[in-house]
């Protein structure tokens, strides 16, 4: 457990960092009589804030996860909002990669955790921006199966060796040579919820440099009739 400990210890000191350096230049009368720099800093403090915050949330909900306390929520919402929602919430992490859209124009039922299956869907959308270049496209997709509903993420990054792919869903995981910035912890989490509602993620990657894309398949419940007008 040391090198684990380490490696968490780490990861919270690098937006840790980040956030004590940018708040102490704002206390610095220049920059917050210079609107541009003040405006940057204080982007770059919100940006860290949010990285630390979704670290503390990776570590949270995998021991709550570990543990098995976590009460699933069965709720019904539409997979579309869950994708528009979720990439709104995360526009500033996302950067200058264009997001672009494929969900159809019906609503899609799902049944189940919303925040749980955000937090999948927004550590697969941070991948694909961590792991392609800064202003390359991500796109978010989703298709109705007979049984199943099929959300993917599909980068245009580095993507992922064959031998690397089975592995890279183990808990503290990370393909070797990756940048700095990550525990190996996203996509483990990604699986277990995906698991706790009995889905499934996909990997598919054609290999270093082609992309990567990542498909949740969550089961396809058909919906109380009641519930078809008034979803949350
Ligand atoms: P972390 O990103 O913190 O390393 P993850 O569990 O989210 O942890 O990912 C495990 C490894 O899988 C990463 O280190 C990276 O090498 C690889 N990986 C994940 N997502 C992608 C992606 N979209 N493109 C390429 N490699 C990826």
């Amino acid at each position: 457990h040391q090198v684990l400990l380490n490696s968490v210890s780490l990861e919270l000191r690098t937006p840790l960092t980040s956030i004590i350096g940018n708040a102490t230049a704002l206390q610095d009368e220049k920059s917050v009589t210079n609107p541009e720099s003040r405006q940057s800093l204080i982007h770059e403090l919100i940006l860290s804030t949010e990285r630390l915050n979704r670290i503390v949330d990776n570590l949270l909900d995998m021991s709550r996860i570990n543990s098995g306390t976590l009460q699933l929520k069965k709720e019904w919402f539409d997979a579309r909002d869950l994708v528009e929602e979720t990439a709104s919430r995360l526009s500033r992490s996302l950067g200058q990669h264009p997001v672009v859209f494929d969900l159809g124009t019906k609503q899609i039922y799902l049944q189940g955790d919303y925040r749980l299956l955000d937090h999948a869907l927004t550590n697969l959308l941070l991948n694909a921006a961590a792991y392609s270049a800064s202003d390359a496209q991500i796109k978010v997709a989703l298709q109705v199966k007979p049984r199943e509903v099929f959300l993917s993420v599909i980068d245009q990054g580095q993507g992922i060796a064959k031998e690397e792919q089975h592995k890279i869903f183990d808990k503290f995981y990370r393909v070797p040579h990756s940048p700095a910035g990550g525990v190996g912890l996203g996509l483990s989490i990604v699986k277990s919820i995906v698991d706790l509602h009995e889905g499934q993620v996909l990997v598919e990657s054609a290999g270093l440099g082609q992309g990567a894309t990542f498909t949740m398949v969550l089961p396809l419940i058909e919906p109380p009739a009641e519930l078809k007008d008034g979803l949350k």
